[in-house]
């Protein structure tokens, strides 16, 4: 058939985990997992302050005990200036592979330094307060680790506020996704629908399964992990954060910009997607419920922000990120629209 292979050119490429152990005490697992991968001999563990007596230093004791040389780096925030710093730590101890043993920020960092310094990277969460335990997203550019392992007996250790904040981030994939094929219609943007489809189960998941997740409950982390697993499979399958980050996450990230004091990520997602849901016409009391149920907050005071912070980054919030076209539009809300929409929802009053 000539002319045929013109006319189907496309290709693309999809990184995802090889491995991903859920459980109880699956950390046992850790040095094994590594010889599974053919680790080389030296490794590092890159952990925080806190986190290193909850898992890091039982990780690297674990590595060690399995034959491996580990050096632990203890990181503070994710920025620039830590990476460098990081990365540099695990260069001179000549790290042929990381583990990332803590909360959101530490594996991002080891996201970035095992890209920088083209090694693999495990990772071991010690909480799960967003969806970016399993994707390539960070802060920063970053890899996608070669596998996780969740532990939810450490996992269930971490306050329970920072797993509601991992749910609500996951619920507000019922707006990003919203947002997306409304870009699919006005802009023609590519879709994925094997994307949009694993991002809306995950959501599901968790609203479905609202009122079984509990504080000190071990169960509880059991239930909502894997949808925040799912939901960072979602974005490899997009190449991107599209199918878990709209209008939602715009109204999050300026709300982090206008805040004196921004609440956690995920909870800010809730609550926009709160609004968001409201200004898609969806069932935005459904959402809301779920994520009172769950106990994320659901009001600018939970979140400890002033409502005049939330209309101004509801107002703000189409210009932190133009190429992503959203229900928010190229114009915005106006100040009265914004004020309007928080108080209709119950987000300020
Ligand atoms: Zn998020």
């Amino acid at each position: 058939m000539p002319g045929y292979e013109s006319v189907f050119g496309k290709a693309k490429g999809m990184v995802f985990p090889r491995i991903v152990l859920v459980g109880h005490g699956v950390l046992d697992e850790l040095a094994t997992t590594c010889r599974q991968f053919a680790f080389p001999n030296r490794g590092a563990v890159v952990t925080g302050p806190k986190t290193a007596d909850i898992a890091g230093r039982r990780a690297a004791a674990i590595l060690q005990e399995g034959g491996f040389r580990v050096t632990t780096i203890i990181a503070v925030e994710a920025t620039e200036a830590e990476v460098d710093r990081v990365a540099e730590e695990a260069r001179s101890a000549g790290a042929e592979f990381l583990i990332g043993a803590g909360g959101g920020s530490k594996i991002d960092i080891t996201k970035v330094v095992a890209a920088r310094l083209h090694i693999p990277f495990l990772s071991l969460p010690t909480s799960a307060a967003h969806d970016g335990i399993s994707s390539p997203r960070a802060s920063l550019h970053g890899a996608v680790p070669i596998g996780v392992i969740a532990d939810t007996q450490l996992i269930v250790q971490a306050p329970f506020r920072l797993l509601a904040s991992g749910c609500a981030d996951v619920i507000s994939n019922l707006t990003a996704t919203l947002d997306w094929r409304l870009a699919v219609r006005l802009r023609n943007e590519e879709y994925s629908s094997t994307a949009a489809t694993l991002s809306e189960y995950a959501a599901q998941e968790i609203m479905d399964h609202a009122a079984s997740i509990k504080p000190n409950l071990e169960e509880s982390v059991w239930i909502a992990i894997r949808p925040i697993l799912v939901a960072g499979i979602a974005m490899s399958v997009a190449g991107s954060s599209r199918p878990c980050s709209g209008s939602e996450h715009l109204f999050s990230h300026a709300l982090d910009r206008v805040s004196e004091h921004p609440s956690l990520h995920g909870e800010q997602c809730g609550v926009g997607a709160i609004m968001m849901m409201y200004l898609h016409g969806g069932d935005w009391k459904r959402l809301k419920n779920a994520l009172l149920t769950i106990g994320a907050p659901t009001t600018a005071r939970e979140l400890g922000v002033r409502n005049e912070e939330v209309v101004k980054a509801l107002v703000m919030a189409h210009t932190i990120r133009p190429d992503r076209y959203t229900i928010l539009g190229d114009n915005g809300l106006t100040r009265e629209a914004a004020e309007r929409l928080a108080t209709v929802t119950g987000v300020i009053g």
